[in-house]
């Protein structure tokens, strides 16, 4: 059917944990070939072994625009070619508000959630064919700012991923390259060194989220598989710089 991925080479960034990691399952699922890139080099290594599918493990900072290259040309190597690319990878910083907000620490987000991302869509889009598509993962903080404290950079960082992915959609297009963006609401992974998981020991504030939702829940990984899919196949074929949201209905009120 249109969600299919039969013997297409899918690259997913950040593929060694939460969303990125159930991108891949879920395209593995769908019979695609996954090329898994992560700084977390042993982590990556054992999504690969788990998936139940064609893989490769690419160590890569997405960050580096060298890596980035490489990170491209072993999945092109590897696969003979590339069809699905999502960009995922991602860091959740918190600091302080605008006025004290770090620089350094600035630096360090903007170069991996939009620096990354511009480095990926560019490498990936140079070795695409007619019908590549390419997913990034935004945030709802694309569209909104927070009331939770010391989120400057990574709203920002978040704003320029929507921004970019629409800007992308535009210049791709001539050449039948689709490019959409997931805007996920709040989900239990390892994000912010673990700040944002269910033991973290910050219930209240996991618990006025979980009101905030209308769905009633905060949510998992396995929450994007469908939308990813949707995104990476023919389903979505007349989408493209689109922002979609998956957020349980938290910013809908
Ligand atoms: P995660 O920490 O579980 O996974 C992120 C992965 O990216 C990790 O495996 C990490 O090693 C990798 N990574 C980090 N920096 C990297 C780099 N420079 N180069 C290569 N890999 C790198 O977090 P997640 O929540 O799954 O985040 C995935 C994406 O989803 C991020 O872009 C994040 O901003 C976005 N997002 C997350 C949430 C949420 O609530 N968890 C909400 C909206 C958007």
């Amino acid at each position: 059917d249109e969600f299919r991925l039969d013997d297409e080479v899918v690259l997913v960034t950040g593929a060694a944990s939460g969303i990125g990691k159930a991108i891949s399952e879920a395209c593995a699922d769908a019979g695609a070939w996954l090329a898994l890139a992560d700084k977390d080099v042993e982590g990556v290594e054992a999504v690969a072994d788990d998936l139940d599918a064609e893989t490769l493990a690419i160590p890569a900072d997405v960050s580096d625009h060298d890596e980035v290259v490489a990170m491209v040309e072993e999945t092109v190597e590897g696969f003979g070619g590339l069809d699905v690319a999502f960009a995922n990878a991602g860091i959740g910083r918190l600091g302080q508000t605008v006025d004290e907000y770090d620089v350094d620490q600035w630096h360090e987000v903007m170069d991996v959630n939009l620096d990354g991302v511009f480095y990926t869509i560019r490498e990936a889009a140079a070795v695409m064919d007619e019908g590549g598509r390419i997913v990034t993962t935004a945030s709802v903080l694309s569209q909104i700012a927070s009331d939770f404290p010391g989120v400057a950079a990574y709203v920002a960082s978040k704003g320029g991923v929507a921004q970019l992915t629409k800007q992308a959609a535009a210049d791709l297009g001539p050449r039948g390259i689709r490019v959409n963006a997931i805007a996920p609401g709040w989900v239990h992974t390892d994000i912010g060194g673990g700040a944002f998981r269910k033991d973290s020991g910050m219930d209240h504030l996991h618990e006025q989220m979980e009101e905030e939702t209308i769905v009633g829940r905060l949510g998992e990984p396995d929450d994007l598989k469908g939308v990813a899919l949707f995104l990476a196949s023919e389903a979505s074929a007349y989408c493209t710089g689109s922002v979609l949201t998956v957020d349980g209905g938290w910013t809908t009120t």
